[in-house]
């Protein structure tokens, strides 16, 4: 099978949701961020094992996300979704039983008209300018808003994976004059957010990318083993080159390991001549242009030669991977491709 595989270590994401719920404030609860099919790791297994782990607030970023999460989850965790209301969402959301995020005035009335009595949060501006009611709108709507009854105030930080930034406690200072004394619980911090301290917790946490090993979570478990099959090897000469673009020239000697896997699978092709890929503990270079399902790598000192090679694993995370692409871990996780024979590890799997 030249299909490479992505192995997902459901003990792993469970510990870092544990990890993270402990450093916690008291008081509030953890939820989990599943969007974008798990941050690419795949929705139902792992939303199940968050689930396992003691999550029971989920979010999604679009309504129709949340049909693979609630086959997964059953009835009772509660389902949230940051785009809000959208037109034509009504069926979904009473369907799946989601509570929607209400961003917008339009918004809030498309869902107290369409969907009366159903939960429903609010998601506030704090200065990120991307989704959110802003503080006028909001205090023209408050008082109609809060007779219907939300579950939840909540606002997103712009710039929490750097702590020393004036702008967490800028939206800090912000939320609390948009929301204190109103007695409805709050929601501010992702990963990033609840790293800060427990000044930014409030009532529920919303952490993703720390959930599945990524930056800025540095006591993260690893969750994402990445191993490519090796498809051909051979021997180049000096002055032979390599791939598309002659863009790699041997300078000696050298074996070339051909392996499945590519630009079509989320491999950024910035990785082109700029990546190492592992046999076990021995970096071996990625050598020219990554391809759309193949790349070449140098094998030359391996002693033997390898069936498969790892490009996330031990050695090599996807924030690692990220920084010799030029992005950051989310892109690299939430990339990877469709191809890719999932595999689960761990008590929950
Ligand atoms: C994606 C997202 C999160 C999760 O962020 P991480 O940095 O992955 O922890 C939380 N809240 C909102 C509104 C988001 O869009």
């Amino acid at each position: 099978m030249a299909t490479a595989s992505l192995t997902i270590d459901l003990d792993a994401i469970a510990a870092n949701w544990r990890a993270l719920d402990r450093m916690t404030a008291a008081g509030a609860q953890t939820g989990a961020v599943v969007k974008a099919d798990c941050y690419g790791l795949g929705a139902a297994r792992v939303a199940r094992a968050l689930a396992q782990a003691g999550a029971r607030r989920f979010f999604v970023a679009v309504a129709e996300e949340a049909a693979a999460v609630r086959q997964a989850l059953g009835p009772g965790p509660q389902i949230s979704v940051f785009s809000g209301h959208m037109a034509g969402d009504a069926e979904l959301i009473r369907g799946l039983d989601l509570t929607p995020m209400l961003n917008s005035i339009d918004q809030i009335t498309r869902h107290l008209e369409a969907l009366p009595g159903h939960p429903f949060g609010i998601q506030l501006d704090t200065g990120m300018n991307r989704l959110g009611m802003e503080a006028g709108e909001w205090e023209a709507v408050a008082e109609v808003v809060l007779a219907a009854g939300p579950e939840l105030l909540m606002s997103h930080l712009a710039c929490a994976d750097e702590p020393d930034h004036p702008m967490n406690a800028a939206q800090l200072a912000e939320f609390h004059a948009m929301t204190d004394g109103i007695g409805v619980p709050r929601s501010l911090s992702a990963t990033g957010g609840i790293l800060l301290g427990e000044a930014y917790h409030f009532d529920l946490t919303r952490p993703g990318i720390g959930l599945y090993g990524g930056l800025p979570f540095e006591q993260a478990r690893r969750v994402v083993t990445l191993s490519l099959p090796v498809v051909q090897l051979r021997e180049v000469s000096l002055g032979e080159t390599v791939g598309y673009a002659n863009s790699w020239t041997a300078e000696g000697p050298t074996v070339v390991a051909t392996v499945s896997g590519g630009y079509a699978d989320g491999l950024p092709r910035s990785l082109s001549n700029n990546a190492v890929f592992w046999d076990g503990n021995v970096p071996c270079p990625l050598i020219g242009r990554v391809s759309m399902d193949l790349i070449t790598v140098d094998v030359s000192h391996l002693p033997e030669m390898p069936e498969t090679l790892d490009l996330i694993g031990p050695h090599q995370s996807p924030d690692d991977l990220a920084e010799a692409a030029g992005t950051i871990g989310y892109e690299i996780l939430t990339s990877l491709g469709a191809r890719y024979t999932r595999r689960y590890t761990g008590s929950g799997a």
